[in-house]
């Protein structure tokens, strides 16, 4: 096993003989309802892991409150299923301790976008290197159907039975405006290649990888998605190296937009709503300041530590 301060996190993962199938990572069956598009998120992420070939005893999924804040259970890594909204600020900090394990978040819209928001911008602009999933199905579903952030304008929810009165909190743009924001992606559960295509993307990415994911919930929002889902012509798909590309979608996927992801101010306008879904990286920026590379705090020698100790100690000698 490699020290954490001395490797990268890529070698990390293949600096021993050992090697995992996607069973590996499977742990108990989901309890989501039949349908959910967590369940294609679960198999997207375990697919990545096997990818990556990521040593489990080194993976660790952080979350929140809501149904996809289930996804530690899942999964035969390690994991925090911690308290709403909280699941950025836990991550950092095992990061900032542990920064040989590769973290990953799961939050839903409720979750990031409402009680989580000021710790969404805050770890935005911290810039930890870490994953975040956002998966996005515009209504609180744990709490059977209350009305979240991204709930579009007119959906109708139990604590809004007229239809939400504001219009939606866009993710995107949000996360866009953020000062040091270094990635920001969105794809869709119902594109297996896609979804897995952008995780990989994200992983690799130097910092907070910010992954909205577009998920079904057939028990709530049943026709978010349904539109888009039939009608190719509604997707438009970001294309560039540096970004993500799938070959296999071209034939069905007509709408393809060139986009080079170092341009923020184009990011943010494809970002607006117009009509169109647009999937991929929208912005990706791998040359800007990573907290736990640039806070600099030195740690003090054990020696050091035992005298502050007895210093502090002897403050209460009576
Ligand atoms: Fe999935 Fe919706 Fe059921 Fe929650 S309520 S498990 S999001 S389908």
């Amino acid at each position: 096993m490699t020290g954490y301060n001395t490797c990268s996190l890529l070698s990390c993962a293949t600096d021993d003989d050992r090697s995992w199938d996607m069973e590996d990572y499977a742990g108990p069956v989901a309890k989501w309802c039949p349908g959910c598009g967590d369940h294609a998120v679960l198999t997207a992420v375990e697919r990545l892991l096997e990818a990556e070939q990521l040593p489990p005893e080194r993976t660790m999924f952080v979350s929140g409150i809501g149904c996809s804040s289930r996804f530690p259970h899942y999964l035969r890594t390690y994991g925090f299923h911690g308290l709403h909204g909280r699941a950025l600020p836990v991550a950092t900090g095992i990061r900032l301790r542990r920064p040989d394990l590769h973290v990953f978040v799961v939050m839903g819209d409720g979750d990031c976008c409402s009680i989580g928001a000021g710790h969404w911008i805050h770890t935005t602009r911290y810039n930890p290197k870490m994953v975040a999933l956002m998966l996005d199905n515009g209504v609180y579903g744990l709490t059977k159907n209350q009305t979240s952030p991204t709930s579009p304008r007119g959906l109708a929810s139990y604590t809004q039975p007229r239809g939400a009165y504001l219009p939606a909190l866009n993710p995107l743009t949000a996360t866009l405006g953020v000062t040091n924001a270094s990635f920001v992606a969105q794809t869709g559960d119902w594109l297996p290649a896609h979804l897995l295509a952008t995780l990989r993307a994200a992983y690799h990415h130097h910092g907070f990888a910010f992954v909205r994911i577009l998920q079904r919930c057939p028990q709530y929002t049943d026709d978010l998605f349904k539109e888009a889902m039939r009608n190719p012509d509604l997707i438009e798909l970001l294309v560039h190296p540096d970004g993500v590309n799938v070959p296999e979608l071209e034939s069905l996927y007509k709408n393809q937009r060139p986009h080079d992801p170092s341009n923020l101010h184009e990011a943010r306008r494809l970002a607006e709503p117009d009509g169109k879904i647009r999937l991929g990286v929208f912005y990706r920026n791998e040359d800007l300041p990573v907290y736990e590379e640039v806070r600099n705090v030195p740690v003090p020698a054990a020696t050091e530590k035992l005298a502050l100790l007895n210093t502090e100690l002897d403050r209460y000698a009576v």
